[in-house]
């Protein structure tokens, strides 16, 4: 079956991406239920990539409600830190979801004189009943400076300057964010294969 569901279910709990993701899809029609609504269980994120661990939460939260269901994972990754946050993202802001303490030890694990640049990276799943997951990627490179600048978004984007802006993602109204970032075009490839 192609084409995007008509209905399904957003695998996430974290109330930024979920924000984001339902802004993007309005355009399309596509009636969402959250993950929170139905109370469903957070997987632990076992799979050592972006794709993996997206594609295990969309395939959990299909299995759990019989409705096609899409998931984000997502993150920052930073050459001069061999990649890190990456997949530990939101690990990195502890049990208390303290972003202010993960934007920090980003900086702090910089040496001072280190490359600064930065990509943020967000695979989609789309987990159909009895059909293998759908996945896209996208990403978005950019500079990470200090200190953190703008309340408009979540996680680290208050650290993160698109190359070729001179806002934040955090300064930055969402409709700037969603033309150009890394979820905007994960979902760009998503529409152009379903849409
Ligand atoms: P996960 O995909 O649930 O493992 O969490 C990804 C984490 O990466 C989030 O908690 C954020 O900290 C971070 N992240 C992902 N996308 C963004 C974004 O668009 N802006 C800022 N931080 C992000």
């Amino acid at each position: 079956m192609t084409g995007i569901p008509a209905k399904l279910v957003l695998a996430s709990h974290n109330q930024g991406k979920a924000r984001e993701i339902a802004d993007l899809l309005a355009p399309l029609g596509v009636q969402v239920v959250s993950a929170a609504a139905l109370q469903l269980a957070e997987p632990e994120e076992t799979e050592d990539s972006f794709i993996g661990n997206a594609v295990l939460k969309a395939e959990a939260a299909c299995a759990a409600t019989g409705l096609p269901a899409l998931a984000d994972d997502s993150g920052l990754a930073v050459p001069a830190l061999n990649g890190a946050p990456g997949i530990y993202s939101a690990r990195w802001a502890g049990p208390e979801r303290d972003f202010g303490l993960a934007m920090r030890t980003v900086w702090e694990a910089l040496a001072p004189g280190a490359d600064r640049r930065a990509r943020f990276v967000c695979a989609l799943a789309l987990k159909r009943p009895n059909q293998p997951a759908e996945t896209f990627e996208g990403d978005v490179w950019g500079e990470l400076v200090w200190p953190p600048r703008g309340d408009k978004g979540f996680g680290y984007d208050p650290m993160f300057v698109p190359h070729g802006y001179a806002q934040t993602f955090g300064e930055m109204d969402p409709e700037k964010k969603h033309a150009m970032s890394h979820r905007a075009r994960a979902f760009a490839k998503l529409v152009a294969a379903l849409g």
